[in-house]
């Protein structure tokens, strides 16, 4: 610390790269502090900072942070106060560009695992990741300033947010109980056979389309009496909700009845939600994915002829390779390889689907033959991949009753509200007959498909663009229709997880589903610093292995 003060004061006025000379670790009262990464200008991105507290000063109840999703939720909640806390301070010293901006990452409403918090498993050391832009005077160094955010602004905080005996005791216990909640929830779904459950009272609608805050006044949910499951919660007790098996699972009502939005918020809740959100007692499989058409997106190598046969073009589509995919044959790419990446519930919305890859009628059928219709619709399929694959469907389809012929259940969205009309919907397609024999395909699929990975250069530049997807270097990688990904966040470990792939098997072929689970396991067991040379980047979020696959699979080209 001392040798820090004298360091600052040595440099003052300089020329800003004289800032350089700081990287390294500082002990400090209550934590080390390490300067990471330096800018080289006032106007780059800000320095890399970290603070580490041990364990023994930090003071956490082991309890807290020996479980993976306990701990993933204490990180969660001391980053959250952490943030606020630099909120506070950010930009209190003074200067040009960046000059002290001190921020953390900031998480949404999902509770995952971030690179900005991370909690020692064994020994209980609290580790924040930040930025501090470091200040100047045009382009020579204001040490005073640096010294101010660094020796008065920030102590408070890491002490005040990182440090047991500091902190809100019993509202991180809440949140410590919640988890253990809907950890409940998780291990309840599999032992009744569910894919999702949805507490009564949830608020399911967000507030608008870019903010993932409950909406206020929304029509409260409850579970319609035949699909009511009651679960024991180690801490809230008794919690009465819609529990959706297994199998396949209609969703039909009017239009603006809440039809899209009951499926949304399945997509969103293979996450934890935090307390307030309205969500935090809905409970999705956590390998579900939304699957979509995505015309336009590249289709490298993929076995697609379980749905599409027999392209005019003569093209092989047992290894279907695509620089512009159609709508159909993308959706037929997606969900291949969605079940390819394990997931074993596809969610579906017609919103967002190509129609002659759900479905075709019967007075197509019969105009058009089956030989010059390339097409196996995904109606004559979803059946078979439940019982060959267990790969369970919840489908939104106001529009189509064929789909009533191939449900499990059926239920209808009216005002909001679920209400479950199986016997009905069963009855009324009797009348409409529905041609939809086997054509006695196997369900198969490979899980050893290989693809071309090219050799990552020595230095690499990632820019994320939010959600929609990240550049990598030149390469433009679009991954706005892989809708479940939560934040740029995530989209930088997605961007980083890819580079790792390269660094380590590029100008090869690879198994893709072994190379991807290899890095995931190394990533759950030794953290996001596998995915850095040196220091890990400090905004980067958990993802899951099906957007992994995603993000490869429309990277690599055939
Ligand atoms: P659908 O897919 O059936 O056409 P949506 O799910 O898109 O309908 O919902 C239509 C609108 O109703 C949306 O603006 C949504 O925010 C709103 N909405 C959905 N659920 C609720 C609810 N429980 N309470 C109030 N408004 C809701
Ligand atoms: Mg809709």
């Amino acid at each position: 610390m001392k040798r820090l003060q004298t360091e600052l004061r040595n440099i003052d006025h300089k020329g800003y790269p004289a800032y350089k000379g700081l990287k390294g670790q500082y002990r400090f009262a209550s934590y080390e502090l390490g300067i990471d990464h330096v800018q080289g200008d006032p106007f780059a991105s800000p320095s890399n900072l970290s603070v580490r507290i041990r364990g023994t000063a930090a003071g956490f109840p082991e309890e807290f942070y020996r479980e993976k999703y306990r701990r993933t939720a204490l990180e969660d909640f001391l980053l959250r106060g952490f943030c606020a806390g630099l909120d506070k301070i950010s930009f209190q010293a003074k200067g040009s560009g960046k000059s002290g901006l001190v921020a953390a990452s900031r998480p949404g409403q999902e509770i995952l695992e971030r690179s900005a918090c991370q909690v020692d498993e064994a020994r209980g050391d609290v580790l924040f990741r930040f930025v501090v832009g470091f200040p100047a005077n045009g382009r020579s160094v204001r040490a005073g300033e640096l010294e101010k955010i660094l020796f008065q602004l920030l102590p408070p905080v890491v002490e005040r947010s990182g440090i047991w005996k500091n902190i809100n005791q019993s509202r991180l216990q809440e949140r410590i109980d919640l988890a253990d909640d809907q950890e409940a929830i998780r291990v309840q779904l599999k032992e009744l056979g569910l894919v999702a459950f949805v507490a009564n009272q949830s608020i399911l609608p967000r507030e608008s389309g870019v903010s993932q805050r409950p909406m206020k006044n929304a029509v409260p949910f409850v579970s319609p009496k035949s699909m009511e499951v009651t679960l024991t919660l180690p801490h809230r007790g008794a919690c009465t909700g819609m529990g959706i098996p297994k199998g396949i699972t209609l969703i039909v009502g009017g239009g603006y009845h809440g039809k899209s939005t009951l499926l949304q918020t399945l997509e969103r809740s293979v996450y934890p939600h935090i307390a307030g959100d309205g969500r935090e007692y809905i409970v999705t499989d956590a390998t579900a994915m939304k699957i979509r058409a995505e015309d336009g997106r590249s289709v490298c190598k993929e076995d697609i002829s379980l749905f599409i046969q027999n392209l005019p073009n003569g093209k092989d589509t047992t290894c279907f390779s695509t620089l512009d995919a159609s709508g159909s044959t993308s959706q037929a790419a997606n969900t291949v390889e969605a079940i390819e990446a394990g997931s074993k519930l596809l969610l579906i919305d017609e919103d967002t689907s190509a129609t002659n890859f759900m479905i075709r009628d019967e007075l197509m059928e019969k105009v058009i033959s089956a030989g010059e219709e390339p097409i196996v619709p995904f109606i004559k399929r979803v059946k078979a991949l439940y019982q060959e694959k267990d790969v369970s469907t919840i489908l939104v389809a106001g529009s189509c009753g064929a789909f009533f012929h191939v449900a499990d259940r059926v239920v209808q969205m009216e005002r909001y509200l679920p209400k479950e009309i199986t016997a009905q919907a069963k009855q009324a397609a009797e009348e409409y007959p529905c041609e939809l024999a086997s054509d006695g395909r196997k369900m198969d699929f490979s899980e050893s498909r290989q693809v071309f990975l090219p050799r990552a250069q020595e230095r690499s530049k990632v820019k994320v663009m939010g959600t929609d997807g990240f550049l990598w270097n030149k390469t433009q990688v679009d991954l706005r229709y892989l809708e479940q990904i939560t934040d740029a966040e995530q989209m930088m470990a997605l961007a980083k997880v890819l580079e790792y792939l390269m660094k380590k098997n590029g100008g090869k072929n690879v198994v893709l589903n072994a190379a991807v689970d290899e890095v995931i396991i190394k990533l759950e067991k030794l953290g996001f610093h596998i995915l850095c040379q040196g220091n890990v980047v400090p905004n980067m979020a958990m993802p899951r292995k099906v957007e992994v696959m995603g993000c490869v699979n429309r990277f690599v080209k055939g």
